[in-house]
Formats: C-alpha cells, sequence, structure tokens
C-alpha cells in the first residue's frame, strides 16, 4: 500500500521548490520500494485565483484524509490588496488549525560545508551546530482576539488590539513536545518567555515547570525572549531545545536560520498528536526570484526527509535524502543563494534538484 501525501505547492517558488522535491521522493520511494501517492491540492493565492477562497474545504479534507501534508509556500504581491480574511497566508493558519497542528519543528542545524556562510565567526559555531526550536502553532497572540476601533478622537486616530492568551492545556502539550524530542538529543529543554511582563508568559513559566518534573534527566532553563535573541548570536551552542510561544517562536526562528547560513536550507515539521504532521520549508515564496531558476530546493527536500522520518515511520528513507543533501554540499554544488567561492559549482533549482535526486 502507498502513503497518501497532500501536495500544497502554493506561490511564487512554491512549485518549483515542491516539484524538485517530488523528483527526489520518487527516487527514495524506488530505491526503497516505497509508493509514495501524491494529491495535489490548492493554498493560497492560486487557490483563490481558482476558487476565490485562500484555503478551500476540500483542501482540508483531503489533508485530513491523507497521511502527511507537504507545502511549497504561499502569497505574493499579487494578493496584498486582498481582504485580511482571505489572504493567502491566512491560508497558512487556517490549515494550521484545522489540522490540529499545535507543535512546529524547526532545526536550525549547520552543515559542516557551509560554515563559511554564516553571518557568525567560526569560532562561535566551532565543533557544528544543532538547535531544535519548538514553536506552539495553534494559540498565542496570532490567534487571540484581534480588533482595529475606528477613529473617535483625532489625536488619538485610531486604535488596535491584539491578545495574548494561552491556557495550560496548550502550553502542557507544547512542553511535552520539547521535553520529548530533548530526551532524545542533547537533554536540555531552554524555555523562552517575557515572564518579567506578561501574565501569560508567568502562567507559561510555572506550567513549563510543572512538566519538566516528570522528565528528571532534562535541564530545563528559562530566558526572557530579548536575552534569548542576543544569546542565540552570542553562544548558539549553548541551546539544545528551545520551547516558546507562537510570537517568539516565529521570530527566534528566523533569527536562528540566518545563523545557519541561508533560509533556503531550512526545513520544518508541524505535528499534532498521533504521527499526522505538515512539512514546509521555513521560506516564503520569495516573490523577487520566482520564475528565475534560482530557488534553492534544499529547504523544501529537507523537510520531505522530516516527512518520512516523523509521520511515515521511515528513518533509513529520511537518512538517504539527508546524506545525499550532504553529499551534494561536499560535492562542491551551491545554489545561488549559498556563499560560493570560485571552486563551487553554482546550480539552479531544477538542476539541484536532480543532482540531489541523481545521489539518493
Ligand atoms: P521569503 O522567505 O519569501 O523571502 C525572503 C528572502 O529570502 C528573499 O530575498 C528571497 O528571495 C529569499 N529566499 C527565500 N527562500 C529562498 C530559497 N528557497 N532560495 C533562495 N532564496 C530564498 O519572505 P518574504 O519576502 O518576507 O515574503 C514573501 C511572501 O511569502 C509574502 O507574501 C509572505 O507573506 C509569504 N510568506 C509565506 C510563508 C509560508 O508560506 N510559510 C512564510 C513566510 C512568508
Amino acid at each position: 500500500m502507498g502513503y497518501r501525501i497532500t501536495v500544497l505547492a502554493g506561490d511564487g517558488i512554491g512549485p518549483e521548490v515542491v516539484n524538485e522535491t517530488l523528483k527526489v521522493l520518487d527516487k527514495v520511494g524506488k530505491k526503497f520500494g516505497r509508493e509514495f501517492e501524491y494529491d495535489h491540492c490548492l493554498i493560497g493565492g492560486a487557490a483563490i485565483d481558482a476558487t476565490g477562497e485562500c484555503l478551500p474545504k476540500e483542501t482540508v479534507e483531503k489533508a485530513l484524509a491523507s497521511d502527511a501534508v507537504l507545502l511549497g509556500a504561499v502569497g505574493g504581491p499579487k494578493w496584498d490588496s486582498q481582504p485580511a480574511a482571505n489572504r493567502p497566508e491566512k491560508a497558512l493558519l487556517g490549515i494550521r488549525k484545522a489540522l490540529n497542528l499545535y507543535a512546529n519543528l524547526r532545526p536550525a542545524v549547520v552543515f559542516d560545508e557551509l560554515k563559511d556562510a554564516s553571518p557568525l565567526k567560526s569560532e562561535i559555531l566551532q565543533g557544528g551546530l544543532d538547535i531544535l526550536i519548538v514553536r506552539e502553532l495553534t494559540g498565542g497572540i496570532y490567534f487571540g482576539e484581534h480588533e482595529l476601533k475606528p477613529e473617535t478622537d483625532p489625536e488619538i486616530g485610531e486604535v488596535a488590539y491584539d491578545v495574548e492568551e494561552y491556557s495550560q492545556m496548550e502550553i502542557r502539550r507544547i512542553a511535552r513536545v520539547a521535553f520529548d524530542l530533548a530526551m532524545k538529543r542533547g537533554k536540555k529543554v531552554t524555555s523562552v518567555d517575557k515572564a518579567n511582563v506578561l501574565e501569560s508568559s508567568r502562567l507559561w513559566r510555572r506550567t513549563v515547570a510543572e512538566v519538566a518534573k516528570d522528565y528528571p534527566e532534562v535541564e530545563l532553563d528559562n530566558l526572557y525572549v530579548d536575552n534569548a535573541a542576543m544569546q542565540l548570536v552570542r553562544a548558539p551552542k549553548q541551546f539544545d531545545v528551545i520551547v516558546t510561544s507562537n510570537i517568539f517562536g516565529d521570530i527566534l526562528s528566523d533569527e536562528a536560520s540566518q545563523i545557519t547560513g541561508s533560509i533556503g536550507m531550512l526545513p520544518s515539521a508541524s505535528l499534532t498528536e498521533g504521527s499526522f504532521g505538515m512539512y514546509e520549508p521555513v521560506h516564503g515564496s520569495a516573490p523577487d526570484i520566482a520564475g528565475t531558476g534560482k530557488a534553492n530546493p534544499i529547504a523544501t527536500i529537507l523537510s520531505a526527509a522530516m516527512m518520512l522520518r516523523y509521520s511515515l515511520g521511515l528513518s533509513e528513507e529520511a537518512d538517504a535524502i539527508e546524506n545525499a543533501v550532504n553529499e551534494f554540499l561536499k560535492a562542491g554544488y551551491r545554489t545561488p543563494d549559498l556563499q560560493a567561492s570560485p571552486d563551487h559549482k553554482v546550480v539552479g533549482t531544477e538542476e539541484a534538484g536532480n543532482l540531489i535526486a541523481d545521489m539518493i
């Protein structure tokens, strides 16, 4: 029986990087005797153009009926004038909520071959870097109440607010994901909050500490988000697993991504209870390079490796993808976003996909 994968290519470079990833998956399937069935569905701007809606019901239904979802990226200037409720990015929040994907895993790994691409001094990264950011994905300020109040006093102008709200249930389950993962890694969790100012952060800190009691082998550290942002560039090797809220995780994972050299290398997984999950690159639809053949497909290819590992239970196959990416870099190939030296062979999206598939 084959594995059913819902494929949401999306907008901009989304379809370009997804296309290369399916090539790599097909090669893995051939090599290991696995059958991957792809169900292509609409999301984001492409869905607005075809159906008027950024997240058609059919897409959610098909996703729920599959083993895992592979997503490219959504958004672009073409849809910037859409009303807020039907912008392509709204589809991302919608599908995460509909699939109850409350845990977002973002590894920030510095590949040995790309050490020089990091903006940090090489001594800071001596011995490699492997951080896993666990971001709460379905709660907090992005899902709290939002309101724009009309102007009543011209001197004050319009007023807007967004509510950050967390329940202990939400905090407990994301904390457990972080501690479970830490048990399989470096046994250290850093919980990031703003407990000196925010009530929701004080509840976060207290609840994470309670969960930590079930994991006596794991060291728990608490950091304020401003300090965490600083520590990530000052001494990133102190981190193993970072667990944090939706908005702080959004910001810190982008910061961590820069340490690794390129946003084009970073995969992510969004998980729910059980093995189901959605897998996507950390980057967006990159409208500035869409259609130029310059997009780096590796973040999406590595997302597919995470999908094989976490949702389909195919770890040997996942290793094969990660090894092929390593081999591609070792052989001196670089996409244009990765700092290349004169010895490197710079290749475009399609050639990168072909080479990595060949190296499986
Ligand atoms: P972006 O990640 O799309 O691009 C930021 C910069 O990184 C750009 O210069 C881009 O060319 C480069 N880049 C990104 N991915 C790359 C890749 N694979 N290879 C090489 N270079 C790459 O972020 P942005 O410009 O802020 O947003 C563009 C659009 O994407 C917006 O509409 C935004 O809302 C949307 N977006 C979507 C997602 C998502 O689908 N998950 C995430 C972030 C932004």
